[in-house]
């Protein structure tokens, strides 16, 4: 490359004042334009350098590309999503999605002040447990409830508060890993209790638990639910009504991380292995902790049910002000809960719940609207709807793909990498899956209120 051709660039702030004088940048702040004229300068010069261009662009163009630049720098970096993945609970994508009515009841409770500490009833301070407490203790017939930040902190709140400096019994076929480097042991560890490992990766017995007890160094048993992954074959692991058995007989707490906890049974869904809160409650587990944005349908929570006196020793460690929800946490989780008063109600308005329960017949017309939307909106694409497979997600019933359909998307001028990218740079941003030289759009995840953009954001792909 010839070096000359970088002296061409344009100074910044010379840039700068002509770009105040063209019309349409006059509007903007004198930081959103510096930054914007940087921002322009740098990809010129990168794009020189590795010989993308031949000569510095003439002003017109620079200031187009300044403006463009400007609007994108505008643009939210947290924002929505299609999501065409069918991965139900995404977690790169938010996880749960919340529906129209929770989440109008959380910009109400947000935009004025609310009664999250403040007792009405008696004129003084509340506490924002109370919010959730009671809806907790009708569904799933726990003593007591209290919620954190997500449910790794509601491991470590537990950990720290009961465990500290004592022995938790957990099989090693349930030490997992749920993510982004974030270990169970390791929390454990952070809480400052000491992991007894027992048993082998595929088999723990009953009797494995109680060669492990240690009277006065052994804090309590340990159950994890291996949410993300399977052990198949030659296994076996003590049941829960006898580990609950064995805890008590050696006054100690069975404490269980259950994960995703659902309050419904999904097993018409095929999902066997996702046992309900209450189920588990009823077994005689002491202390239950469960994410809010997993199977539950609502934000990003830590619920904690079980014994009113050790969630009363929860409530009242130092870390549980560490570890508290907000108030938009506590009114989107209000809401969601007050939904699963009537199961019903809650497979229709929970989001989550209603797209894992979509009927297979009603997800093949939806695919059969979005595909009619999609071919007026932009020809030229070739479009098949086909059977295809949705995840759970959110490290729920792995193994158990669900019955879906989509739209699968070819062109012929376009492959199917630049087809995705294009629609992944594009406005909204739309995520698909792709293989076997075409794009698929699962129906299970996107609303038809979406089917619009979505059809003007495959146009607009085409174009490009
Ligand atoms: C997902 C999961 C967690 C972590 O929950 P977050 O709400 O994401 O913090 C902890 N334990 C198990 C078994 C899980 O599946």
């Amino acid at each position: 490359m010839d070096l000359n051709l970088l002296r061409g660039i344009p100074k910044v702030d010379v840039l700068m004042e002509q770009a105040v004088a063209a019309s349409d940048l006059r509007a903007l702040s004198r930081a959103a334009l510096l930054a914007a004229t940087r921002r322009t300068l740098e990809t010129v010069r990168s794009r020189l350098l590795n010989g993308e261009l031949a000569a510095v662009p003439g002003r017109e163009v620079l200031f187009r590309q300044i403006a463009e630049q400007a609007e994108a720098d505008r643009a939210y970096s947290l924002r929505p999503v299609i999501n065409a993945t069918g991965v139900v609970l995404h977690t790169n994508l938010g996880r749960a999605v919340l529906g129209s009515g929770v989440a109008a009841h959380v910009a109400e409770v947000a935009s004025s002040y609310s009664t999250l500490e403040y007792d009405a009833a008696e004129g003084g301070r509340g506490s924002r447990h109370v919010h959730l407490e009671k809806l907790l203790t009708g569904l799933t017939g726990c003593e007591a409830a209290m919620t954190v930040n997500n449910n790794a902190a509601a491991v470590m709140l537990i950990m720290a508060a009961l465990f500290n400096g004592r022995e938790l019994i957990v099989s090693r076929g349930e030490l997992v890993e749920i993510g982004g480097a974030c270990r169970i042991p390791d929390i454990m560890e952070l809480g400052g209790v000491e992991l007894r490992a027992v048993g082998t990766t595929n088999r723990t017995r009953l009797s494995d638990y109680v060669k492990a007890i240690a009277p006065g160094k052994t804090g309590g048993i340990l159950k994890i639910h291996t949410s993300n992954f399977r052990i198949i074959g030659y296994t076996e692991q003590a049941g829960l009504d006898e580990l609950a058995a064995l805890a008590h007989q050696h006054d100690l707490p069975l404490i269980f991380d259950l994960g995703s906890g659902t309050f419904m049974d999904l097993s018409p869904l095929g999902i066997q292995d996702e046992p309900t809160v209450q189920q588990v409650l009823r077994a005689g587990v002491d202390l239950i902790c469960f994410s809010g944005d997993k199977l539950l349908g609502g934000t990003q929570a830590g619920l904690i049910t079980g014994r009113r006196e050790i969630i009363a020793k929860l409530k009242s460690h130092p870390l549980a002000r560490v570890l508290r929800v907000d108030k938009m946490t506590l009114a989107a989780l209000e809401a969601t809960l007050k939904l699963y008063l009537n199961p019903y109600e809650a497979i229709r308005q929970i989001p989550t719940l209603a797209m894992l329960f979509a009927d297979p017949s009603e997800l093949r017309q939806k695919a059969e609207d979005l595909n009619r939307i999609i071919a007026e909106a932009a020809p030229g694409l070739q479009l098949e709807v086909v059977p295809t497979e949705s995840q759970t997600g959110g490290g729920a019933a792995p193994e158990k793909p669900l019955p879906s359909w989509a739209v699968s998307v070819t062109n012929g001028r376009l492959s199917e990498a630049c087809l995705e990218e294009r629609l992944r740079l594009g406005e909204p941003t739309v995520v698909v899956r792709t293989g076997h030289d075409r794009i698929l759009l699962d129906v299970r995840t996107i609303h038809r209120k979406e089917f619009e953009a979505l059809a003007w954001a495959l146009k607009k792909a085409l174009a490009d």
